[in-house]
């Protein structure tokens, strides 16, 4: 029995083909699209339980793919990017992409990455917990927050993550590589810097959360 469908947007063949071996050797099945729309029209139809996504494509690009997905759907969403500067990968996550590879990368290292978003995105799922900081309530089960203005919020997948992590452990000064760790994994390879563009982001879309920046070491959530 197939362990869900994995949409891949793609408009490479070579690649696509030795995606399809990897991803199907762990029992998924895979469809795949060689441009935005015709990625779109297959999300639609076929509902798959994680999307991999070019960011260079023929006619729309994967950001506006990310950004048309992420309007619908919590769909785990892995970014594929051919360049390696900071920009295409802050712009995928920030998009609302939950991960992404840099190319060349090597088919194994995507499976695992889908089987971690996969995972988080499961664990998301059956949590019911709230958390309550100055007035906000951060609800993981529903992953929104409810603003004390009672207007309803909701950050991408790993700007939640981020929230939840720094909310729990109200007080305490948490460093940029230790929120690294807890809320990106062990195996991330990306600049601390991703830390700070992620709270920015927050501190955008959560008016008055009271992320405070400690200097030179991280940040804290206030206690009240
Ligand atoms: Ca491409």
């Amino acid at each position: 029995m197939s362990r869900g469908t994995i949409l891949l947007i793609e408009d490479h063949d070579e690649i696509a083909d030795l995606v399809r071996l990897y991803v199907e050797r762990e029992g998924f099945s895979l469809v795949h699209a060689r441009s935005g729309e015709e990625g779109l029209d297959l999300f639609a139809r076929r509902v798959p339980r994680a999307v991999l996504l070019d960011l260079g494509l023929p006619g729309i690009d994967g950001v506006e793919v990310a950004r048309s997905i992420r309007a619908v759907s919590d769909v785990p969403i892995l970014m594929l990017t051919a360049r390696e500067t900071e920009t295409d990968t802050i712009i995928g996550l920030e998009v609302g992409a939950d991960d992404y590879v840099t190319k060349p990368f090597s088919p194994r290292e995507v499976v695992a990455r889908i089987e971690a978003v996969l995972r988080r995105s499961e664990e998301r799922s059956v949590s019911r917990d709230v958390l309550s900081v100055s007035g906000f309530t951060i609800d993981a089960g529903r992953r929104e927050v409810v603003t004390p203005a009672n207007d309803v919020v909701r950050p991408t997948a790993r700007e939640f993550e981020l929230l939840w992590y720094l909310a729990e452990h109200t007080g305490l000064v948490l460093s940029r590589s230790q929120i690294l760790e807890a809320v990106w994994g062990f195996d991330y390879l990306g600049e601390t810097r991703t830390v700070d563009v992620h709270v920015r982001q927050l501190r955008k879309k959560l008016d008055g959360i009271p992320i405070e920046t400690i200097w030179g070491v991280g940040y804290r959530v206030e206690s009240e």
